[in-house]
Order: C-alpha cells, then sequence, then structure tokens
C-alpha cells in the first residue's frame, strides 16, 4: 500500500488493526511528522491570525493525527511485540521522540499562542477552550519556550544527560539483578520452597547444563525465597545481594551512587534554569498538589495516623518470630518469612480457592451489570478490526445511543508486555456537528484457560480488572468536548488514580461478590465466611506498609526539595553521603522497621531516578485519600438506602469526576462530588487504621 492511501493518513474513530503492517511504519510516520511540521510552519506564519479557528484548530488536527497513528503503533508494540513490530516501532521512536522535544521548546508558537490569551478573541472562547489555551501555555514554559536563546542548549543537553543517564540506572539495576546467582545442590536447603518455584530454579539451572537449583534476584525467585526458605543463611544472603544492587559494594560499572549524584546535580540545575526554587517544587507544577510544604505536611500527618498501627504490627511479628520459629532477634531476612507464616496462621484460605468462585465469564456479566447500574451505561458486544482473535470488542452505549468504543484484551500472551494497563486509542473531540467518540483499550495478563476448563481469576485479578475499568471510565465516560483535556488528557498527575483506585472498592463489597462468584463446578456463590476470611486478611500488617510507602514518598520529596537546589554556580555532583542522610533521617522520623547500615534502597529506586515519580511518589498515597473519600460518600449512600450500589450517587461521580477530565483541576472536581475538601479519614479507615470509637463521626 502506498503511503499517501494509507488508513492511518486519515483521521479515524476505530484504529483500522486489519490494514496494518510493520512496513507501511516508517512511510506512514514520516509523513505525518512532515504535515505536522508544515502545520506548524503555517501556524507560526505571521499571515496566519492568533485565532482559535485559523491557529489553534488546525495544527491540533495535524498533531492529533500523529499522536494517534503513533498510539496505534505503540500499542501494537505493547500487545503484539513480534520482532518486525518491535524494529518497526524503535526505528520510529528517535523521530517521533525529537519532534515532540522541538514543539514544547518552540518559542514563536509559544508567543502566538500568548497572544491569543492576550487577545479580545480569548474572552469570547468557551471555558473549555481557554483551559486548554492555559494548560498548553504551561507546558510550553516547562518544556522550556521561554528560556532567553543562549539559555536553551544547555536546557537541551541536560534533558539529553538525564535520559542518558536515567537508561543506564535502569540497565545497571537490570544487570547487576541478573549477575548474582544462587546455587544451591543439597535439595534440603530447599525446604519451605514451594514446588513451582523449585522447578524454575531446578530449570534455570539445567539452562547452564549444571546440576541442583539456580536462584536469582528476580522477584518470582526473590520474593518466594524471603517468604518461603526456611533456611535462614540461604535468606541471609540472598538479602544482602539483593539491598546492595548497583551500589559501590558491586563492580563500579554498574554503581548507580555516582549516577543519582549526577542526577540530582542536574534536576537541581534545570530548576535553576527554569526559575524554580529546587526541582520539587518544579516537579509539582502540573500535579494537584500545590507546593512541597503541603505534600510534606500530608505524609506527616498520615505517618502519624499509621505509625502507631505500624509499631503495634512490629510487635506482634516480633512476638510471633520469637515464640513460634524462635527467631529472635527478628533480622530484616526474617520480615517477609515470619509475616507468611503469621498470615497463613490467622487467615487460613488459599487464594486457590477463591479461585473457584471467579469464572471470568461471570465476573465481566457483573462489573458490566454494576456499571448499568451506577452509571446508566450499557457495553454491548460488538464487531470491529482486532490485533488479536482473544480480543473482544464492546459498543458502550448511554439511552440506547454509542458514547464510546472499547477493547478488552484479558490474557498473558509472550508478545504482550506485562502488568495491567488502559490506554487511549482516541480521545472524544466535537466539530461541529460531529463527535468523535472516545475509544479505550484494556490490556491485562490473566492466566489463559486451560484444556476445556473456563477461564477463572484470583481475587486480586479482580480487583486489577475494576481497577483498569477505573481508568476506562474516566476516558470513556468524559463529556469534554476538546480533546486534549477529554478522558485522561492533562488530568493530574496525582490525581489520575482516584477513578481507578475507586472502583477496586466495589471488588470488596459482599453486594458485589455475591454477584460476580459463582463456583465452576456447583454454580454456588462465594460462602459468606470464606469472604470473611478474605476481609480480615485484606488489612494484615497495613500500618508496616503504608509507613514503607510514606518513607519512600518523604524521602524523594526531601532529597527533590533540599539537595537538586536551584543554585549558582551548578554543582557538578550531590554528595551521596547527603543522599544517605536524608533517607536515615526519614526512616528516623516515620519508618518502624530499620534496615542494616549498609542497605543501599536509593540506587535502586528506579521510580524517581528511572522512571516519571521524580518527586512524585507521593502520589499513590495522594491519590488514594482521594478515591477513599470519594468511595465515602457510596458508603453513606448505604447507611441511608441500604446498598452502596446507588444510583444517585454514581450519576453524581459520573457528572463531577468522570464526565469533566482535565477542563477544570481536579481539586475543583473533588469537592464539587464532596461538597468538601478531600480528609484522610476514609483511607485509614478502609486500611483498619482508625480506632472504633473514632469512627462513628463520618
Ligand atoms: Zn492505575
Amino acid at each position: 500500500m502506498n503511503a499517501p492511501e494509507h488508513p492511518l493518513l486519515h483521521p479515524f474513530q476505530l484504529p483500522p488493526f486489519d490494514r496494518l503492517r510493520p512496513e507501511d511504519v516508517e512511510p506512514v510516520i514520516t509523513e505525518l511528522i512532515a504535515r505536522a511540521r508544515a502545520a506548524i510552519e503555517r501556524a507560526v506564519d505571521e499571515r496566519t491570525p492568533p485565532t482559535w479557528e485559523d491557529f489553534v484548530a488546525p495544527l491540533e488536527r495535524a498533531l492529533e493525527q500523529l499522536s494517534d497513528a503513533w498510539g496505534v503503533i505503540g500499542h501494537l508494540h505493547s500487545v503484539m511485540d513480534t520482532p518486525a513490530w518491535r524494529e518497526a516501532y524503535n526505528q520510529m521512536l528517535p523521530e517521533v521522540t525529537r519532534f515532540w522535544t522541538e514543539l514544547g521548546q518552540n518559542e514563536a508558537l509559544y508567543r502566538k499562542t500568548q497572544a491569543l490569551a492576550q487577545s479580545p478573541e480569548f474572552a469570547r472562547l468557551s471555558p473549555e477552550r481557554r483551559r486548554v489555551i492555559e494548560l498548553d501555555l504551561r507546558d510550553h514554559r516547562l518544556a522550556g519556550a521561554e528560556l532567553p536563546p543562549e539559555k536553551k542548549p544547555r536546557h537541551r543537553d541536560i534533558q539529553q544527560e538525564l535520559s542518558a543517564l536515567s537508561a543506564k540506572f535502569s540497565e545497571n539495576l537490570l544487570d547487576a539483578t541478573n549477575a548474582y546467582q544462587e546455587w544451591i545442590e543439597d535439595e534440603a536447603q530447599l525446604s519451605g520452597i514451594p514446588e513451582e518455584v523449585r522447578a524454575m530454579a531446578r530449570a534455570a539451572a539445567q539452562a547452564q547444563d549444571r546440576p541442583g537449583w539456580c536462584f536469582t534476584l528476580q522477584m518470582p525467585f526473590y520474593l518466594p525465597v524471603m517468604q518461603y526458605a526456611d533456611d535462614r543463611a540461604l535468606r541471609e544472603r540472598m538479602y544482602r545481594a539483593h539491598a546492595t544492587r548497583a551500589s559501590e559494594f558491586g563492580p563500579p560499572e554498574r554503581d548507580n551512587g555516582p549516577l543519582i549524584e549526577r542526577i540530582m546535580a542536574l534536576r537541581g540545575e534545570e530548576a535553576l534554569l527554569l526559575g524554580y526554587p529546587d526541582y520539587a517544587s518544579y516537579s509539582l507544577v502540573p500535579k494537584m498538589a500545590n507546593e512541597p510544604e503541603e505534600v510534606a505536611s500530608f505524609l506527616r500527618e498520615l505517618a502519624a495516623r499509621a505509625k502507631p498501627f505500624a509499631l503495634r504490627d512490629l510487635e506482634e511479628l516480633r512476638a510471633f518470630a520469637r515464640d513460634r520459629l524462635g527467631l529472635d532477634p527478628l533480622e530484616p531476612w526474617d520480615i517477609a518469612y515470619a509475616s507468611e507464616k503469621l498470615r497463613q496462621e490467622r487467615y487460613d484460605y488459599s487464594e486457590q480457592e477463591v479461585r473457584r468462585y471467579l469464572p471470568l465469564p461471570r465476573v465481566l456479566e457483573g462489573l458490566f451489570a454494576l456499571l448499568e447500574r451506577l452509571f446508566g451505561v450499557r457495553l454491548v458486544p460488538d464487531t470491529a478490526p482486532v490485533w488479536h482473535p482473544d480480543v473482544r470488542f464492546y459498543r458502550v452505549e448511554r439511552d440506547g445511543a454509542p458514547i464510546a468504543y472499547f477493547y478488552v484484551d484479558l490474557y498473558a500472551r509472550d508478545t504482550k508486555r506485562g502488568g495491567a494497563w488502559m490506554d487511549s486509542a482516541k480521545s472524544r473531540r466535537r466539530e461541529g456537528e460531529f463527535l468523535m467518540l472516545p475509544v479505550a483499550y484494556l490490556v491485562c495478563n490473566f492466566a489463559p484457560p486451560v484444556g476445556g476448563n473456563p477461564p477463572t481469576l484470583t481475587h486480586d485479578d479482580v480487583l486489577t480488572l475494576f481497577h483498569e475499568m477505573g481508568h476506562g471510565l474516566h476516558h470513556m465516560l468524559t463529556q469534554v468536548d476538546e480533546a486534549p483535556i477529554s478522558g485522561i488528557h492533562h488530568v493530574e498527575w496525582d490525581a489520575v488514580e482516584l477513578p481507578s483506585q475507586f472502583m477496586e472498592n466495589f471488588a470488596w463489597e459482599w453486594e458485589v461478590l455475591e454477584k460476580i462468584t459463582a463456583h465452576v463446578d456447583t454454580g454456588e456463590p462465594l460462602p459468606r465466611t470464606l469472604y470473611e476470611k478474605m476481609r480480615a486478611a485484606k488489612n494484615f500488617q497495613a500500618g508496616m506498609q503504608m509507613v514503607r510507602q510514606i518513607e519512600f514518598s518523604l524521602f524523594d520529596l526531601r532529597i527533590h526539595r533540599e539537595l537538586a537546589r536551584a543554585q549558582e554556580p551548578a554543582p557538578e555532583r550531590v554528595p551521596l553521603a547527603d543522599v544517605l542522610r536524608i533517607l536515615e533521617e526519614v526512616r528516623d522520623e516515620v519508618a518502624v522497621i530499620r534496615p542494616p547500615s549498609w542497605h543501599r534502597f536509593p540506587q535502586s529506586f528506579s521510580h524517581i531516578f528511572a522512571g516519571g515519580y521524580a518527586a512524585g511518589y507521593y502520589s499513590y498515597k495522594w491519590a488514594e485519600v482521594l478515591s477513599a473519600d470519594a468511595y465515602e460518600a457510596f458508603e453513606e449512600a448505604s447507611a441511608r438506602t441500604g446498598t452502596v450500589l446507588d444510583p444517585d450517587t454514581g450519576r453524581r461521580f459520573w457528572r463531577e469526576i468522570l464526565a469533566v477530565g482535565a477542563s477544570r483541576p481536579a481539586a475543583e472536581s473533588f469537592r464539587a462530588f464532596r461538597g468538601r475538601e478531600p480528609r484522610i479519614d476514609a483511607l485509614l479507615r478502609h486500611n483498619g487504621l482508625i480506632e472504633e470509637a473514632s469512627e462513628a463521626h463520618g
């Protein structure tokens, strides 16, 4: 097919999955980039007036075509990662990345958008369009568009060096993880380790033509060893190896310490260039939290509430380990092991037992019925070209009319990236009479059915499904007409998990589980006694888990506040000793478990040194507060109506949270739904971190 005729070169409602070939990627994307560049040139041309119709709309259309087409290719790269697709994707990735970086820094575009924002036309635009322009100006500023010409090259160099350092950080960590091998020849040393993990370790040894068992530091080996291995010395060896990965205790070429020193310095310099006092302040600009102090006091309040429970968890564990397991003192490499033994003793049921009650078709049916009841939307099976025979396609209807389309791809495949996610294929956009509907992908990695048995889910799988469905609803139930702020686009990083974590709550409700469960043999719903055990186990060691997350969050925030500071002249490096000192201070303040002094946690904290979470790790807890508090509105409705599945509250949640996208700040949406500011009480209560007596007031 010649590039000019290719379906990706025209706007589409549904991706043309039946007509996509890897060899078309290069010509099609090259053509779309050329068109986008031409659109930018027309936009900044002085003969083009700075109006919505002449300046904004045509450029937005050209950019959307490129991002939609590239989005489809990126999606295939994630779910059909064959050598041909991988090569096609990687070949064009640098070109596409360069295009978006240059767009962000384009000063002419920025100045013209500013001119529009200051013109009389601006006041006549709809509130949604004004919001699009304001966010666009902000994005340009954060990308360095306002920098004087002599400072731009330095800013670009910093970006380049930071992205290379991030990549190196992950590579070091991966290499260090893979470099360690624990060889076991004596089967007695495997005592306690589950059969399937032993089989993996045996296979790993056989792959190297050696007898015995080989364990590495990858999670599927490391976690079970720490949880189940009765051999304390084995646990200690692996704990040490894991805790010192990519540090000065290993080969220097894999040491992440010097990388951290450089990354922190460059982040400080970036803040300096862009006019912020420190990197944390810069990172928070597009987020819901306003400033580092607000985040710090949020984390400290949560810590103060959770710490007594964490201490109690730890005391319980110490006593159990001492009295029942003879482990005294409780060492760091005993914690997971003793915890697992305590959990088994206290809540005696297995995931496998629950799984028999959760056949996938029944769960999906129940989830769809829940959506119909809460939001009045129906998911109707439909047909469209898909990328794999397992993929299901649905039309989302309200009052008999389609409002979105939805692809669901649930089973693990060797061509699919791990994990679960929701992604946008199209965003809702209105142009005059024409309405483009939002389209979403939901992708999971559930175990595929074996033999003729119906596929079943673990309860964790069900939580994942509900979680991703929440993201999907956020994208598909949007009522915003401007694509850049419709659905999930431009929703604040620390608020985007609100609808997803919110939906998880329903998967813990008896009224819901009663309906979505049916034993694969008998068809019986989940027994109430088994449900009670699941509920009880839900908050096992919740206090310890909470303070651990707070420790990571506060450490991340403080180093980006105190060490990545804007100072002149910018230092070459930030001493690693300072990073470690802050970690110790944070632990003094919030932690209950003290890792040994040789533990090198920062060197493997890739979320903040190699991912997008720098000064943003707190987002998980922040969004959880919002989602728990929002869910509490349903619990309050239940106290009045006898059911959490309250359609009135559901419609309100749709109108104020799901429908509005980024057309207004997330804080405003939350207040509109809840009638007040968020409170942390619901989260604490849901995690069992609140005394019964104080529960009555909410
Ligand atoms: Zn999520």
